[in-house]
């Protein structure tokens, strides 16, 4: 099937406020564009540059999603760029972005990454420190907290997801009921294209599809 077909079918199925972040790691321009045509309005970049690579295919057409970890050289090009950073993963970079949205006149929507599965090689907050990192956030007036992200263990399939997922979505909720100053909690990003169902079910109200919308990736040169 088509990047339009694809897209156009997914988007049919998605609920009422769930939103969909096109993961667009390798894909080209051109392919980016045809999804935006075909109705998507959010892309996820995993590299700073890779998005600049393809900004142009996007331009204005749909908000700019970091959704790879954010490196604190590329600050500077990141807050330029997106619009949504979907994985704070500590108080320092936290910082040296909102600095940088400071400089760039802007307010940046952003959402901590949680590290729901403990896993040491991945970024991401532990859980037991995303309410203090949500804290130090709010104290911040060039950046604004708006959720939760969480990308889980991949083995295996979604059942196997579905914890990670409920954890994640837990602390949403107890982050969400602290009614931190300036802090909207209004998503929640989970879910890949093998999971985005179960993600769904769990509270996900973004989730980041790449392969079911673009097929599979080329093998890494
Ligand atoms: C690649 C990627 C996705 C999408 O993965 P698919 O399995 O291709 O849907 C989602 N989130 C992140 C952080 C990714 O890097």
């Amino acid at each position: 099937m088509s990047i339009r077909e694809n897209t156009r079918k997914l988007l049919q199925t998605m609920p009422d406020g769930v939103f969909i972040v096109a993961a667009a790691k390798t894909r080209t321009g051109i392919e980016i564009s045809e999804a935006i045509e075909a109705g998507i309005t959010n892309i996820g970049h995993n590299y700073v540059q890779e998005a600049e690579n393809t900004a142009q295919a996007t331009s204005g057409r749909a908000k700019l999603h970091l959704i790879g970890h954010l490196q604190r050289n590329k600050v500077k090009r990141a807050a330029r760029l997106f619009d949504m950073i979907e994985t704070i993963d500590s108080a320092e970079i936290a910082r040296v972005l909102n600095d940088e949205c400071g400089i760039e006149g802007k307010t940046m929507p952003v959402l901590i990454e949680v590290n729901s599965g403990r896993e040491p090689q991945k970024s991401g907050v532990l859980p037991e420190d995303a309410i203090a990192l949500a804290r130090e956030i709010t104290q911040l007036n060039h950046i604004s907290l708006s959720g939760l992200m969480t990308i889980g263990p991949l083995a295996g399939d979604a059942e196997m997801a579905r914890p990670y997922f409920q954890t994640t979505w837990q602390l949403f909720r107890d982050i969400k009921k602290l009614r931190l100053h300036e802090a909207e909690m209004q998503y929640l990003s989970m879910g890949m294209s093998d999971t985005y169902v179960t993600a769904i079910e769990e509270g996900a109200n973004l989730v980041r599809i790449g392969t079911a919308i673009f097929g599979p990736r080329p093998a890494k040169a």
